[in-house]
């Protein structure tokens, strides 16, 4: 017998383990000190790599020249999202313990899409999604014997699965498939409208078909009264509204659909609980109330790997009725059949999600519960939820800005005072100087005017791991200058 050429040996492995784990942690060190928003230009690292793979494979000393490109070439195409001056979007937060159970998970190379394919990986992510439904709330339905929880890849996907299931108990309730009407605010995340393009509601992001935007209050949170009306409208029209997407913590200014007014007048039809980011926050008790009516709720989702310090990917979703759910997406075909899924008595999480195989994700949420336990992740929280108030006041106090949208977590909307499509260019201008900079990396949202056009708002997104106050006072400062330039 031959041992393949190049394998991997053992020592070899734990030096270049060692080395890129040292790797890692420099970079959290020293990532501050790089530009947050990357500077590279299109094409800049495709010129840079040979167009073909290697013939032959390193030696010994090879690895060094694998470390020299990841310098060179990676590291400058970089936008470092685990900058403690990364503002943008919403926090893909890492973490030490999230970073070794990814690891960990790539090292047992498990691929747990059965029970029986890795009886751990099924039974630490049940236990791990109560532990985390617990931690923020849920009521025990959503992972009692009839409900339960999973890991999804995105909260994309968690939609999708979401929206199929509620189709598959609306056409079993006798419902016709072109009778279907879902509904979401104007606000909701493009992961709804995209998923109900799949599922084929509609033909494109306009929504119309038979996806139905409802319009929003005054603080960009669903209006429960103009959904009770368009539910009413559908269902003379002989149609059957099956679907409510309530967004905790909307996108562009983390508003919230109130739920419980929701749940009230959506009758028989789904509702599934969008709180991609702002789930998290309901860890602390101060953030609970937002959860007032979930019982009513059929599915709720929130992103660990957005603000929980669990690196992508990691999307929790719990449904309270699971068979619903296992009958939209399970098939059998005879080679995934064995006794134990056959007795009933296990999860076989691959009727709870869209692809087959499924990677050990709780892993990475068992070390980050353990390491930081709930006071650890409740401080996290209250810190990025404090600098957040910090950063508003000083937002405040300049009479050229102004607060656009209330605050409630750590997200603040803000913009340079006045309401025409110059300011809206300024607004621009000084985003992109700020970006520019270096220092600090923030991203933007259109808000609607009541004359439909779309005004610009500068979001600054406070959650990196890493963020402390001087960062957030240092990118107050470089807005300030950039303004003065
Ligand atoms: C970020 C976000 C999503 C999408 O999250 P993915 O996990 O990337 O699919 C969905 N909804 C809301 C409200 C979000 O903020």
């Amino acid at each position: 017998m031959t041992t393949p050429p190049g394998r991997m040996d053992k020592e070899q492995f734990r030096a270049l383990g060692h080395r890129m784990v040292d790797w890692i942690a420099e970079y959290w060190q020293r990532v501050e000190s790089l530009p947050v928003l990357s500077r590279q230009a299109p094409g800049e690292l495709l010129r840079a790599l040979p167009a073909q793979a290697p013939e032959t494979g390193l030696g010994d000393e090879g690895w060094d020249a694998v470390f020299a490109d990841l310098e060179t070439k990676i590291v400058p195409g970089l936008t470092h999202w685990q900058s403690p001056g990364f503002f943008a979007y919403f926090p893909c937060s890492a973490s030490g313990p999230a970073v070794l159970g990814e690891l960990l998970s790539a090292g047992l190379g498990v691929q747990g899409m059965l029970w029986a394919t890795s009886p751990a990986a099924t039974e630490l992510e049940e236990r791990m999604l109560e532990w985390l439904g617990r931690a923020i709330g849920l009521p025990a339905t959503f992972f009692g014997p009839l409900g339960g929880g999973s890991i999804q890849g995105t909260a994309s996907e968690a939609v999708l699965v979401a929206l199929v299931a509620a189709r598959h108990r609306a056409l079993a309730r006798g419902a016709a498939p072109e009778a279907l009407v879902a509904y979401t605010s104007t606000q909701a995340h493009s992961s709804v409208v995209k998923a109900a393009m799949i599922a084929g509601l509609c033909r494109d992001a306009s929504g119309n078909d038979a996806l139905r935007f409802v319009p929003v209050d005054a603080h960009y949170a669903m209006d429960a009264a103009a959904l009770a009306r368009a539910i009413a409208a559908d269902r003379a029209a002989g149609r059957v509204p099956f679907f409510v997407c309530a967004t905790l913590g909307t996108t562009s200014t983390t508003a919230v659909d109130p739920l419980r007014a929701l749940g009230e007048v959506c009758g028989e039809a789904w509702l599934h609980v969008d709180a991609a980011y702002a789930g998290t926050a309901a860890i602390c008790e101060e953030h609970r109330a937002m959860l007032d009516g979930v019982a009513r709720a059929d599915s709720f989702c929130f992103n660990p790997h957005k603000w929980l310090l669990t690196s992508f990917d990691c999307s929790a979703l719990w449904v309270r009725d699971r068979k619903a759910l296992i009958d939209s997406l399970s098939v059998t075909p005879e080679y995934l059949r064995n006794r134990a899924s056959d007795s009933g008595a296990v999860i076989d999480y691959r009727d709870w999600q869209i692809p087959l195989g499924r990677r050990f994700r709780a892993l990475k949420l068992w070390f980050v519960m353990r390491h930081y336990g709930l006071e650890g992740l409740r401080a996290h929280v209250r810190h990025h939820v404090a600098l957040a108030r910090r950063f508003a006041t000083f937002v405040a106090a300049d009479p050229r800005f102004e607060l656009v949208a209330p605050s409630p977590f750590a997200l603040v909307c803000f913009r340079l005072r006045g309401d025409d499509a110059a300011t809206d260019a300024r607004n621009r201008e000084l985003l992109a100087n700020v970006n520019a900079s270096g220092t600090a990396y923030l991203s933007h949202t259109g808000l609607p005017r009541a004359d439909g056009s779309s005004r610009f708002v500068l979001r600054m997104a406070i959650g990196a791991t890493l963020t402390e106050e001087r960062h957030v006072d240092a990118a107050w400062r470089r807005i300030v200058e950039a303004l003065a330039n």
